[in-house]
């Protein structure tokens, strides 16, 4: 059994009631994190997860609504004690300059750090990143400004799968993430040049034959449920909803 907490929903400016977009994916011992945003030693109790559980941390691309809390979630990690190591996985890109950001921190010079561990994500379709008895992740690139990932996550051993489109414009790649998933997750910051409208992700979602699309992403504090979905219920039958912060679905 799996479990996703949504974290955050909003698009790149959040407000008091919706943090930035990042997301928790919990699987048998593997506690992963997407995306690192607002100040996760607040963010992940107020979720009942401690933030020492965390045991991968995923960066989806090196914007600022996507990476800004992860200074401050591994220097906390450190003083709080940790020793066990942590993994992170993202592109070159991404790899680089999260390497370069914690450089200026002298992060090297922070005694009995705990280890961690860079995993590059190739520039490759389906790319299989984590694999376990319990959960397995592909990453695909996808359509953004600067090089970005999108995920498949799927549950084992009920087999049960959600994607996530992450920032991207409308892209085949999306497509073939999602196929057949029980939950698509599809950002729906508007009709932006590498971003997505609500009608935009619906297509999608109806393309890839997705049993569910819930939207991420989207401007935050402004009365758009009603138009979202109506707006995407012209191009897909199924079930719509926009994903809420702090709401947590199973697999
Ligand atoms: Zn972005």
């Amino acid at each position: 059994m799996g479990k996703v907490v949504i974290l955050g929903s909003a698009h790149a400016v959040p407000n008091e009631n919706q943090e930035n977009t990042h997301l928790f994916v919990q699987a048998g011992n593997r506690n992963i994190l997407i995306d690192c945003a607002s100040n996760p030693f607040q963010v992940l109790p107020k979720n009942g997860i401690p933030p020492n559980c965390i045991t991968d941390i995923i960066i989806t691309h090196f914007h600022p609504d996507h990476v800004s809390g992860l200074p401050l979630l591994l220097m906390d990690l450190w003083l709080i004690g940790r020793r066990e190591p942590l993994a992170i996985y993202a592109n070159a890109h991404a790899v680089s300059r999260i390497e370069a950001m914690m450089e200026l921190f002298d992060w090297q010079k922070w005694p009995n750090f705990y280890p961690i561990a860079f995993n590059e994500i190739p520039e490759k379709e389906m790319h299989l990143a984590i694999a376990d008895s319990d959960v397995e992740v592909y990453t695909s690139p996808v359509q953004h400004l600067i090089p970005t990932i999108g995920l498949r996550i799927e549950f084992f051993p009920q087999y049960r799968v959600m994607t996530y489109s992450c920032d991207t414009e409308p892209c085949q790649a999306v497509v073939r993430l999602a196929k057949d998933a029980d939950v698509l997750l599809h950002e729906a910051a508007g009709p932006l040049p590498g971003h997505s409208s609500a009608a935009q992700a619906a297509q999608i979602a109806a393309e890839a034959c997705a049993e569910k699309l819930m939207y991420i992403h989207y401007p935050a504090g402004e009365e758009l449920e009603t138009e979202m979905i109506a707006d995407g219920k012209k191009f897909y039958n199924a079930k719509i909803e926009l994903a809420k912060d702090m709401q947590s679905i199973t697999f």
